[in-house]
């Protein structure tokens, strides 16, 4: 039977310990805020944002939507990222995908102050994170990171495939896998053989945006595989990148979708604005 590696458990201990911190800041009188910069339309955006807000608040963080046009210039947004970025009553910043068209995502990110950018976004970030010089990793490779560390997966000397080459996911959750001596193989659209690479994993993590691609040839028997992909399904439910039926009894373990590394997405999200916030009250 393949374990579920569900990521409440683990999303819940870092909120508690995100809400112990944020208390600590609030009396000694900083209000850790997280702002979100939001210049779409697109449905499930405004959810996620909407609901990363709703979490801050839950563990005691302020969090401060900020909406564009979707139609709003690259001068437009750049502005509004400064503005935010300046604001010292401003402690951490997410800058929501997509953008505006036209607006590049790099000439918007660099906006951000390192300090503030908690989904590791800027290249500072992701200069110190191929350096391993600390700094903030985008938070769905650290929260990968944190569920295999759950699981007590043994990463030194681990072969571990990463399917996906994204800045956000793919390139940063390989840099994350290296530093802990896994052996990292990243596979991309171009690869040949991809079934045949990712059954000589021991950990998997699928991050290519389509629904149900890994199945059970992709995967060596007892295998722990993390699911990043979050994909809309033909009913309009949440579908994950991996084929749960499929991969059921050889995968050793599975990350559910939902309930695995979107949870702790989240959860490292509120982690790194605490962080920001003491850094900054220090
Ligand atoms: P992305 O920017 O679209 O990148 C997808 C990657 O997958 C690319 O490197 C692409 O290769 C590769 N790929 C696409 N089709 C492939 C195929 N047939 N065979 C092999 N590789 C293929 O996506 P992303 O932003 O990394 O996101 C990946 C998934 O994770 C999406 O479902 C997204 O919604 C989800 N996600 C979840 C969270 C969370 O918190 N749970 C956060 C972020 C993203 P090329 O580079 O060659 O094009």
């Amino acid at each position: 039977m393949t374990d579920r590696l569900s990521g409440k458990e683990l999303s819940d201990e870092i909120r508690e310990g995100v809400a112990r911190t944020a208390a600590e800041l609030r009396e000694g009188g900083t209000t850790p805020t997280l702002a979100i910069l939001l210049a779409t339309e697109d449905e499930g955006s405004k959810w996620y944002t909407r609901s990363i807000a709703k979490a801050a608040e839950k563990v005691g963080i302020e969090s401060r939507l900020e909406t564009l046009s979707p139609t709003a210039s690259e001068a437009e947004v750049c502005a509004k990222v400064e503005e935010l970025g300046g604001d010292p009553g401003v402690h951490a910043m997410i800058l929501q995908t997509p953008l505006p068209e036209g607006v590049r995502v790099e000439a918007a990110a660099e906006l951000i102050p390192p300090g503030k950018d908690v989904d590791g976004m800027t290249a500072a970030n992701l200069g110190r994170l191929v350096g391993g010089r600390g700094g903030f990793a985008p938070a769905t490779a650290e929260a990968v990171m944190r569920l295999l560390r759950w699981r007590g997966v043994e990463l030194a000397g681990a072969r571990a495939v990463v399917l996906g080459r994204s800045t956000v996911v793919g390139k940063p959750v390989a840099q994350l896998l290296l530093a802990e001596d896994a052996t990292v193989t990243v596979c991309h659209s171009k690869t040949r053989s991809i079934e045949k690479i990712a059954a000589e994993a021991d950990v998997l993590v699928a991050a290519v945006g389509r629904a149900r691609f890994v199945t059970a040839e992709f995967v060596r028997p007892g295998a722990v595989v993390i699911d990043v992909g979050t994909n809309a399904g033909e009913d309009g439910s949440l579908v994950g990148d991996v084929d749960a039926d499929s991969v059921e009894g050889k995968a050793g373990a599975l990350t559910p979708v939902p309930g695995g590394v979107g949870l702790v997405t989240t959860a490292c999200l509120l982690a790194h604005a605490v962080e920001a916030a003491q850094a900054q009250a220090a």
